[in-house]
């Protein structure tokens, strides 16, 4: 007999429940092809459901004092602590990534609760003087309203605990609807929430797809806003949808991630941040490298080494210890990359290594890739101008850093760059010039950590930044409250 496969509910107003027309979806291992759960294939009906319960949430949640919202946010830093191990293991399974950044993975959302609990104690504000007697200016930061999150596959935990908490604490009631690969990781996180004790209806879960899910919670009327994490092209969809009520939107959106090496690296340390950074999540992270833009004098050293490294890569199923590199999230994200081969040799690139599915014994029940470096690339060829979202490295000839910045920026996204060099000079420079939201000095382009702004410049986002201090622009309104206490009429810019 059949084993029975577990299923799996949304969330909403504090009820684990089906979709409404009780339809579900397959999620499986992309390592090995297994179905691991049954989720509820949602519709517009359930959107309604869970804004309507999210709605109702918001005054008893906007007004309860953000230090105690902070509280239970600190509890849910204890519970997935708890629970990290467990929930690293589910994570493997849905998604590929090897156990040790799945862990990673889930130690994110752990650093972000402690870091927006903290923010329910601080919030602030702004007490300005004012210009006449007797009178006072201050700014306050309220809540938005119902704020949908709708989140990518690629960090299922992650990316969804940066947007909800930073909303939550904020006093918004939010609506999330996961990646239709990934609804597991998020629905563990807002389990871990429902234990934590927040009231119902204020984090709704909606699993589903994009068109039946997350437009129809974009278009809602009763959504104030949306944080969106994704690709470039949904994301402007959501951004033309928005528009038409005026919502606010965030979107965080895709890379063209570089490594500079110039002549003077410490080439070890600059290997070990490469491989790390292209092959690392099998290239499926935003801020992956997919351009090692290396100076003329140690390009050929640098090749060399490289794709003996690339040869020493292990792939196989994420929960085995000894894998380096895990599977790509679908066949589809397969084909995909597999597609950049033929257009990477039309425009005259060559394969250095890899460019093929990888189907070795059990490899051949799961998505797996080929870890791949592609030579002789230009800057403007199409593999070093897309995303290309698996483990696809471009190697880049230049001459000088001035080169080497001008082909950094020279590409429609600006997420992350890095710079390996022992020149103070070169270094300075590069942080001034590099035209991307984040940069690393001596390190790979991945390792963002939540306490500083995350975003992109140019075609990776439209300007707000994530995580840290900056997320709460987003999800706040300011107001300004002046208040009178002279007992006459004191008329701005004309009693002064
Ligand atoms: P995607 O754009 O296909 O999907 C993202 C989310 O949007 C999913 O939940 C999906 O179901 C939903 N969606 C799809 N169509 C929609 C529609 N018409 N309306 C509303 N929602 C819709 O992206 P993905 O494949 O899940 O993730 C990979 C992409 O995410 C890459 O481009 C990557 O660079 C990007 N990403 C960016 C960041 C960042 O912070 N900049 C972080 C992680 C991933």
């Amino acid at each position: 007999m059949a084993e029975a496969q577990p299923h799996y509910q949304n969330y909403i107003g504090g009820a684990w429940v089906d979709a409404a027309d009780g339809r579900t979806s397959e999620n499986r291992d992309p390592a090995t092809g297994k179905v691991i759960g049954l989720f509820p294939h949602s519709g517009p009906a359930d959107v309604d459901r869970a804004v309507a319960a999210a709605r109702a949430a918001l005054d008893g949640w906007r007004l309860t004092p953000a230090p105690k919202r902070g509280e239970i946010l600190y509890r849910v830093g204890h519970l997935l602590t708890e629970r990290k191990e467990a929930i690293a293991r589910l994570m493997t399974r849905e998604m590929g990534k090897v156990l040790v950044e799945a862990r990673g993975d889930v130690q994110e959302g752990i650093d972000m609760a402690y870091y927006m609990a903290g923010e329910g104690r601080r919030l602030f504000g702004a007490v300005v003087p004012s210009e006449l007697r007797d009178k006072a200016a201050l700014g306050v930061r309220e809540p938005l309203g119902v704020i949908a999150c709708i989140t990518p596959w690629n960090f299922p935990l992650a990316i969804p605990s940066w947007k909800t908490m930073a909303a939550l604490i904020a006093g918004n009631t939010v609506v999330l609807k996961p990646a239709t690969a990934t609804p597991l990781s998020a629905l563990k996180l807002v389990e871990v929430f429902a234990d934590a004790g927040l009231p119902p209806g204020v984090l709704n879960l909606v699993c589903g797809t994009g068109s039946d899910v997350g437009m129809p919670l974009v278009q809602h009327p009763d959504v104030a806003g949306i944080s969106f994490t994704g690709s470039n092209d949904v994301g402007r969809q959501v951004n033309v949808a928005a528009a038409q009520d005026l919502k606010r939107v965030t979107l965080e959106l895709g890379g063209k991630n570089a490594i500079i090496v110039m002549d003077d690296a410490d080439l070890e340390l600059a290997l070990d941040g490469i491989l790390w950074s292209a092959f690392g999540t099998t290239g499926q992270r935003c801020t992956a490298c997919s351009r090692l833009i290396v100076q003329r004098g140690i390009r050929a050293t640098l090749e060399e080494r490289l794709l003996a490294r690339v040869a020493q890569l292990r792939l196989g199923h994420g929960l085995d210890p000894d894998t380096d590199v895990g599977p790509l999230i679908n066949q589809a994200q397969r084909e995909r990359v597999h597609g950049y081969m033929a257009v990477a040799q039309a425009d005259g690139a060559t394969i250095a290594c890899g460019g093929a599915a990888a189907t070795a014994g059990a490899l051949a029940q799961g998505s797996f890739y080929q870890p791949t470096v592609l030579t002789g690339v230009r800057p403007t060829m199409r593999v070093a101008q897309e995303e290309i979202f698996g483990p696809v490295l471009s190697v880049i000839e230049v001459a000088t850093l001035e080169e080497a910045i001008a082909v950094n920026n020279g590409t429609r996204y600006g997420l992350s760059s890095a710079i390996f060099t022992r020149d103070i000079n070169a270094a300075q420079t590069a942080m001034r010039d590099l035209d991307t939201g984040i940069v690393y000095v001596n390190a790979g382009t991945i390792g963002a950590e939540i306490q500083l702004p995350f975003g992109g410049t140019r075609g990776t986002g439209n300007g707000h930044r994530e995580a840290g201090m900056g997320a709460l622009e987003f999800f706040t309104e300011w107001k300004a409250i002046y208040i009178d206490y002279s007992g006459r009429l004191q008329r701005a810019q004309i009693d002064c």
